[in-house]
């Protein structure tokens, strides 16, 4: 057994997307920042609705996926397919943009607390041009289990913690094989989640902050990716004032990575493919 330590930290940096809505971007925000095959993370926590009313009116995908998991606030989803979907919170949407997606994501609240996280999983190349598909995850079918000091939401792959426990989210079998946690610990509370050899695998702690690693530990404040080396075993231990944490790991692709905005393809005669389809409406087939 080998556990991962923590080998880098990626500060996020406030950052305006859609049509003005103030985010937290981490992974993604320059090209040098990415984690195979984990192109961006976003993070948009706000109680001002200036912040988020503009919403993310239609724009297009084409290659990867968007994943959106929702702490608090409800988010409306619409395709240009008429194709409509709620992201309450709690809950989560997985969509394959795939050969293509024009899309919209428009806040459903004119006021209150909205918190949620956007990450981009990028496709391998015999993937990015399968036809788009979502999952629209309830908060219901999203585990939640209580492991000692805190407990977990399982949204991907397998919990498998030190502690004996065990349970499946409703995302798998994806070829990325992605691992997707949600964990809430207490102050002080040490987890340890197997996780495979080889896989990309980092942190983001949203609240409180964590001591990542074994035998020397680092520390990860909040609000910061944390990369960590290769191993097959995850242990943190919880601050002063608790850690809520996402940990995220999956299998890296290792294909060449271009991307223009919202299209990631692997060579650039596919990125002009691709805009010349979305001028043309023909991006999604
Ligand atoms: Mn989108």
């Amino acid at each position: 057994m080998s556990t991962r330590s923590l080998t880098r930290i990626i500060p996020s940096i406030p950052v305006s997307d859609g049509a003005g809505v103030k985010l937290r971007r981490s992974l993604g925000q320059s090209q040098g920042l990415r984690l195979d095959p984990f192109l961006m993370l976003d993070e948009f926590a706000s109680d001002n609705p200036d912040d988020y009313i503009a919403g993310f009116p239609p724009h297009p995908h084409r290659g990867f996926e968007t994943v959106t998991y929702m702490l608090a606030g409800d988010f409306e989803h619409e395709d240009h397919l008429g194709h409509k979907g709620h992201l309450r919170g709690g809950g989560a949407q997985w969509m394959t943009a795939g050969r293509g997606i024009i899309h919209s994501e428009m806040p459903l609240q004119e006021s209150g607390r909205l918190h949620g996280f956007q990450f981009w999983i990028n496709l391998p190349a015999r993937e990015k041009m399968k036809p788009a598909a979502y999952r629209d995850i309830q908060p219901e079918e999203i585990p939640e289990v209580a492991i000692r000091g805190g407990s977990v939401k399982v949204v991907a792959g397998r919990l498998e913690s030190a502690d004996g426990q065990h349970a499946d989210g409703p995302i798998q079998g994806l070829s990325t094989a992605p691992l997707f946690l949600d964990v809430r610990l207490e102050p002080g509370a040490h987890f340890v989640q197997s996780v495979e050899d080889g896989h990309a695998a980092f942190l983001y702690p949203y609240a409180g902050s964590l001591r990542v690693g074994a035998g020397a530990p680092r520390d990860l404040p909040a609000r910061q990716v944390g990369v960590l080396s290769d191993g097959d075993r995850i242990e943190v231990q919880a601050g002063a004032e608790g850690g809520l944490f996402l940990l995220l790991a999956a299998r890296p692709i290792g294909e060449p990575v271009v991307q223009y905005g919202p299209f990631v393809m692997n060579t650039r005669d596919e990125i002009e493919q691709a805009l010349a389809d979305y001028r043309a409406g023909t991006l999604a087939g």
